[in-house]
């Protein structure tokens, strides 16, 4: 029997709608360096509908690309908005990539017009000969001079563009399983590997962030995206608040420690996103330069795991909650979060916070090796597989299926799952370091070491042993002025790691290299060993 129900497509247009009037009075607040510009989500609404309207005017149709290349901000918001609601697709393009790999994104998505921030011209001017389908670049705001197109590329300015459109846009009804935006991976491996979200996965990956055993955004809350919007859609944060009616706050580029915190001191967050390092850093400048920073009652940090001393500097200096969450470009990017369950209290609660969480009921996830599915018991190590409404099934325009086992995403990360649905990984499979026949985890490792108080990073990579085949190397990042030494440090790590385990190798540097988004750079650090940076 089918069901009675309407059969009404989700999409980005209806997150539109509902926010720009509903929820109208909500605001994006793009922080400009000392004070904010805001703008109501009614706003956002008209100025998006006016942006769709010129897009339409510059002959945007169907599903062609228009790139982003911008910083968290409102006309990133509008963008996020205007072009997967007129039926067209988002790329957001990563800022940070490599110039080969910024020409081979916007070449391999075909995208038809770029917007990008005049600050960000440096970067994209000496690619744009070689972006071979792009024909319209679009800067923010009114000064176009910057820009050095080549023939053929038209140039415009965004304010100039929009100024005489309607503020009204007749929204396409779209088929909700058509492309809506896509993002790719930063590529530590090969070139990067495209995702196109849906309008509705991204419909229901907005809802699950609002979900109360999810991150639990909320109406009224005051969301401070520090995550890109160009690293996985910031997150889901920009849909999920334009639906719940949550503030903004977008840093622009502002994304230093001592503008940050100058930004929460200025615009009171109630809850924010970032990977760990940039947490870190803030909590370094504010040792130097104490704030109360405790309007953030709580704070999602993933991308990579949390060192739990890190969660723990959060509860107890600054009367923070850490959420920890696991998440991937190919998972929209959610993913599981850590909150414990109901019946725990105290200090029982924190050994399910240092988990990388339990998965929403959307998503499935089982652990895997060999071709065997593991029982989840906590024990069992494998390789974690995802399914589900908002995972990719496919990579955009190639063909990977190493990535995937019999429609199950696999995502390359190895841990454990428990009988209760926490899982806990211990590793990429990359970065896994095999001493002796066993393995020995990083993250266990770059925990341990990170919870010495003398220690701002560590990141550990496994290298050659004649004996052991692998053993550990930690590259350490010690405070100004620290004594700390390897052997101090291993003392220190005694009680907390087995013996076999405990590292030989170290290495004092002055800052761990960081990916694209923000992430410890393994890779690069391995190629440093190599060529002998790093002893
Ligand atoms: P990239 O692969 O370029 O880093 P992604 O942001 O898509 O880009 O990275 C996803 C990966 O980040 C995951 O496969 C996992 O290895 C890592 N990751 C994300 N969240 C966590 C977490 N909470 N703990 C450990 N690793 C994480």
């Amino acid at each position: 029997m089918r069901s009675t129900m309407q059969d009404v497509p989700l999409s980005i247009a209806q997150i539109l709608r509902h926010g720009s009037t509903v929820h109208g009075t909500a605001e994006v607040i793009t922080w400009m360096g000392t004070e904010s510009r805001r703008r109501s989500y009614a706003e956002v609404g008209r100025r998006s509908a006016a942006l769709a309207n010129a897009l339409r005017g510059l002959g945007v149709t169907g599903d062609q690309r228009v790139g982003t290349f911008m910083w968290n901000n409102a006309e990133h918001l509008e963008a996020y908005l205007a072009v997967p609601a007129m039926g067209a697709v988002l790329h957001t393009l990563n800022i940070r990539l490599f110039p080969e790999q910024l020409v081979f994104v916007a070449n391999h998505g075909e995208d038809h017009v770029i917007i990008v921030d005049p600050t960000l011209l440096p970067l994209l001017n000496p690619q744009l000969p070689e972006l071979a389908t792009v024909k319209h670049i679009i800067v923010t705001g009114e000064d176009t001079s910057g820009v050095e197109a080549p023939a053929g590329m038209t140039v415009h300015s965004y304010e100039a563009l929009i100024a005489d459109q309607p503020g009204t846009f007749d929204w396409p009804e779209v088929d909700e399983r058509d492309a809506a935006a896509m993002c790719y991976t930063s590529g530590t491996t090969g070139d990067p590997k495209g995702v196109a979200y849906s309008h509705r996965s991204i419909y229901l990956h907005s809802m699950q962030v609002c979900m109360t055993e999810g991150p639990a955004l909320k109406q009224g809350d005051r969301a401070l995206a520090v995550v890109p919007q160009f690293h996985a859609m910031s997150w889901g944060l920009p849909y999920a608040a334009f639906m719940i009616g949550a503030s903004l706050i977008m840093p622009d580029r502002f994304l230093q420690p001592e503008p940050l915190a100058a930004l929460i001191a200025a615009e009171q967050p109630t809850f924010a996103a970032a990977v760990p390092t940039i947490w870190q850093g803030l909590h370094q400048y504010l040792e130097q330069h104490p704030q109360d920073i405790s309007s953030m009652h709580d704070v999602l940090i993933g991308g990579s795991a949390v060192p739990p001393s890190l969660m723990h500097i959060f509860a107890e200096q600054y009367d923070i909650q850490v959420l920890h969450a696991w998440g991937m470009t190919e998972t929209s990017p959610l993913g599981s979060v850590a909150r414990p369950p109901a019946s725990t209290e105290g200090e029982e609660r924190w050994r399910y916070r240092y988990t990388q969480g339990r998965f929403p009921a959307s998503v499935q996830a089982r652990i895997v090796d060999g071709g065997t599915v593991l029982p989840n018991d906590g024990e069992s190590v494998g390789e974690l597989e995802v399914r589900g409404p908002w995972i990719t099934g496919a990579y955009y325009g190639i063909d990977a299926p190493e990535k995937f086992d019999d429609g199950w995403l696999r995502t390359g990360d190895v841990g454990t799952i428990t009988g209760d649905g926490y899982l806990t990984l211990t590793d990429r499979t990359k970065d896994i370091i095999k001493s002796g026949g066993e393995w020995i985890s990083s993250v266990d490792l770059e925990n341990a070491v990170m919870g010495h108080p003398d220690v701002i990073e560590a990141a550990v990579i496994g290298v050659p042993d004649p004996k052991w085949d692998e053993r550990p190397l930690v590259a350490v990042v010690l405070r100004e002025g620290s004594d700390a030494t390897p052997d101090s440090l291993r003392e220190f790590l005694s009680d907390k790691i087995a013996k076999w385990q405990l590292p030989e190798n170290w290495t004092v540097i002055n800052e761990v290299p960081k990916t694209s988004v923000g992430k410890f750079d393994k890779k690069r650090l391995r190629a440093q060993y190599h060529e002998g940076g790093l002893s």
